[in-house]
């Protein structure tokens, strides 16, 4: 395999092939295959997310994916900003639309005019909904797995409030959302405001959680928008207050993709291959047995199975005899499975396991009825070490940069200070092939701009993907 650090991008494409998460040979460019073992993982991410907006009390939809030209056309900045890469449906069989349709890039269009339905009376807000569906965006740039693709698996949360201090609320709690979401999947990031060329069309502002892979190039792994009531005043969602009046609601939004896939291969992964975060791997045990002559072997082997998936583990069992235990060991390494349990004849004997960390080296004996909290107290070392492990990177990927020149020698996403003017921003971009992702929410401070020394803010530059 490729080494990660010498050749990111080699190592990334390869790791996908060859642990199966995806599959993109299907013939059309950014429309890949989601593979059984990649497609659990998904699965799993997209539970983390449901049960943490869930809790807030979030209610899940599905919406149609055709949306009207008619219902696009409300709000001229969104479609403004996506009119490049919609995908259009203009006939039904044999017949021209009267009416052309596009695949939804997103559900704004879709769902706000249903909003102006279903809102009516104060007593009908907060309105906080939300959906896992497939969305459609006519890339032209290189397309790569899990980051830059035309049908996108994409998390879209829309709420509606009544005023512009509950839609700021919403946007603390999103935040607080986002951290536990992201501590689950032992992620860093940064916050970055986007500056107003680069916010999501049709909102006021647009905060993202910019993270960084081993390139040295800063990811988009999530995105959270005020709108206030610049989608209600177009789409006409409206309520009466309490003294009857007619009020535009306020409104937000909160956006994931499988790009938090992308992050957890491209920050976890190691020079073995892939390593999945517990709370969300695909099997978070792997048992093999060692082949022996003891009798009570299968049964025992099978007890442990099923003890652990009593409890709520997810247990993969490899009994496949056309592979030698060492072949099985590598295999499982290089998916990323967290734990690894072996049993030989020894271990039915002492009744016990012997228990490998992905994460580390060194093997352990855990007694049988001790199983289910050793292996509940592994998966925790696991994800404290990979979340430590994550953080130090990070760090070495993000720094203080005081010049331009100091920018351009630093392949990391650079800190430094900026006045808000786009033509310092631009020229910026030209010395150093580094976008500004916006003002730094995560690391706050002042600082002089460092192309004109006007006063500014520390903000975050990089090379994107
Ligand atoms: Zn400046």
């Amino acid at each position: 395999m490729e080494n990660k650090k010498k050749d990111f991008s080699e190592w990334y494409n390869e790791i996908i092939d060859i642990s199966q998460l995806s599959d993109k040979r299907y013939p059309i460019k950014g429309m890949n295959v989601w593979l059984p073992y990649g497609w659990k993982a998904m699965k799993n991410i997209d539970s983390v997310v449901r049960a943490n907006v869930d809790i807030k009390e979030f209610q899940e939809v599905s919406f149609p994916v055709l949306i009207t030209r008619d219902m696009l056309m409300v709000e001229f900045e969104h479609i403004k900003g996506f009119e490049n890469e919609l995908y259009w449906v203009t006939k039904g069989g044999k017949e021209k639309l009267d009416i052309e349709m596009a695949l939804r890039p997103t559900s704004e269009a879709a769902m706000y005019p249903m909003f102006s339905l279903w809102v009516r009376t104060h007593a009908d807000l907060p309105l906080k909904i939300y959906q896992i569906v497939n969305v459609y965006r006519y890339e032209t740039k290189h397309t790569r797995s899990f980051i830059r693709i035309r049908e996108i698996h994409f998390f879209e949360a829309h709420t509606a409030h009544r005023d512009h201090k509950e839609s700021e609320e919403q946007m603390a709690e999103y935040m607080e959302i986002w951290k536990k979401i992201s501590s689950a999947l032992c992620l860093p990031f940064h916050v970055d405001r986007r500056p107003e060329w680069d916010k999501f069309p049709g909102a006021v502002y647009s905060l993202a959680f910019d993270t960084a892979l081993p390139s040295g190039r800063s990811l988009q792994i999530g995105t959270i928008h005020q709108y206030d009531d610049n989608f209600a005043r177009n789409y006409d969602i409206k309520y009466s207050d309490e003294s009857g009046q007619a009020v535009y609601a306020y409104q937000t939004t909160f956006g994931l993709s499988e790009r938090l896939l992308a992050a957890i291969i491209g920050i976890h992964g190691d020079d073995t291959g892939l390593v999945f975060p517990p709370d969300v791997a695909p099997f978070q045990v792997v048992v093999i047995p060692i082949p022996s002559d003891n009798r009570e072997q299968e049964g025992f082997v099978s007890s442990v199975c099923t003890v652990l998936t009593d409890h709520g583990f997810r247990v993969k069992l490899d009994n496949r005899d056309a592979y030698t235990p060492g072949y099985k060991f590598n295999d499982w390494e290089m998916r990323g499975v967290p734990l690894r349990i072996e049993i030989g004849g020894r271990e039915v004997g002492e009744k016990s396991v012997t228990v490998a960390k992905r994460t580390s080296r060194g093997r352990q004996k855990i007694e049988f009825k001790e199983l289910v909290p050793g292996i509940s107290r592994l998966l925790h070392e696991v994800r404290e070490e990979i979340t430590a492990r994550a953080a130090k990177q990070f760090l070495e990927l993000s720094r203080r940069d005081k010049s331009v020149e100091d920018m351009r020698s630093y392949e990391g996403i650079s800190l430094s200070g900026w006045c808000g003017n786009r033509e310092c921003s631009d020229t910026i971009e030209k010395e150093t092939e580094k976008v500004v992702l916006g003002i730094n929410i995560s690391s706050p401070g002042d600082a002089k701009c460092i192309v004109c020394g006007k006063p500014g803010k520390i903000a975050s530059f990089s090379r994107t993907y």
